[in-house]
């Protein structure tokens, strides 16, 4: 009997299992949407055979700036079902890497288990000369069987480096080495060597140790981002409102500024029962709840990247439309 662990396979679509038109097709892809078939990324990787045992799982694949939260709650209900049946000691999603960080974010709130979740892409489709998607995958494999992996939350494994799904951020459009963790790191390394090794862990509590569960859940509440910028009048503010948003983040300008017009239509959004989040487009660093906006009833999105916030935000929703404890969430998570 193999002593090798079960890895359960999920292909969500993105670079990872495109196909290009020639090798140096390394950008005009995306828009031919070419993928590969169902087992043909596993096929091209025998390797994995001496990693894991492992099983591919059907979900619908798309570019990953298609997701909509129907995605999200169907991916978390995917999981749970794979580990309920006991199918898998740890899961491997393959995903675009557009906004895999906020699948990672997602899954990290969400998810009521311990078993590993690895999400990975590739920044190269697969028919590109040194393409990164089949080490990626392989590494991934070897992180989502690690019994060590276990408890950590969900993890976001691109190039060699492990991260946490709450702080890693996408930093670079073309780049092999695009993933950071900005201020927090990476929390460990799958190497050269074929080992995987940790080096630090996230004390935000993620996955069996949130509030938040969405199993039951058809929808999100609409949560917006809105971006700052000189002369910025505010109208994507009222338009947000319009269109029934229940929170809006103010990606501001600098440590959390928006233009006094912005400041005005926020007030007029709050005063309609609209949560107004305080974030940042800098990139890095804590934007933090000043006098002036406990007094106005606003949150502040502490370190989260703006769509991050966007995710924490609409699971607050579900629980609270409260602001001291929305600002609970944000300290806590
Ligand atoms: N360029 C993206 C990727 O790396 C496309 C997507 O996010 O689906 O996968």
């Amino acid at each position: 009997m193999s002593k090798l662990p079960r890895v359960a396979l999920i292909i969500t679509g993105g670079t990872i299992d495109s196909v290009g038109t020639d090798r140096l097709d390394l950008a005009w892809y995306i828009e031919a949407g070419k993928r590969l078939n169902t087992g043909e990324l596993l096929a091209q990787l025998p390797e994995l055979e001496s990693i894991a045992r492992v099983e591919e799982f059907p979900f619908r694949r798309l570019p990953s700036h298609a997701l909509v939260d129907k995605d999200w709650l169907d991916l978390v209900r995917t999981i749970h079902s794979i580990f309920d049946d006991d199918r898998a000691d740890g899961i491997v999603i393959t995903h675009g890497t557009n906004t895999i960080e906020e699948t990672a974010y997602f899954l990290n709130l969400t998810l009521k288990t311990d078993r590993p979740v690895v999400i990975v892409g590739a920044m190269r489709p697969s028919s590109a000369l040194s393409a990164d998607g089949y080490l990626n995958l392989l590494n991934a494999a070897r992180v989502a069987g690690d019994p060590s992996s276990r408890g950590r939350g969900a993890l976001l494994a691109m190039n060699d480096t492990i991260y946490s799904g709450r702080d890693v951020t996408k930093t670079a459009t073309y780049r092999v080495q695009a993933f950071q963790g900005r201020d927090l790191g990476p929390l460990g390394y799958s190497d050269a060597d074929g080992k995987v090794v940790y080096y630090h862990q996230s004390v935000k509590p993620h996955t069996v140790n949130t509030e938040f569960d969405v199993r039951d859940r058809q929808s999100l509440p609409r949560v917006d981002v809105v971006v700052s910028y000189v002369g910025a009048d505010g109208a994507m503010i009222d338009a947000a409102v319009a269109a029934g948003a229940r929170g809006i983040i103010s990606a501001g300008t600098g440590a959390g500024r928006p233009t006094p017009a912005e400041d005005e239509a926020f007030n007029r959004a709050s005063k309609k029962g609209v949560i107004i989040c305080i974030g940042t487009r800098v990139g890095s660093g804590r934007v933090v709840r000043s006098p002036g906006l406990v007094r106005r009833g606003f949150v502040a999105s502490d370190n989260l990247q703006p769509w991050k916030a966007r995710v924490l935000l609409a699971l607050a929703l579900t629980k609270t439309s409260d602001p001291d404890e929305i600002q609970r969430c944000f300290n806590t998570y």
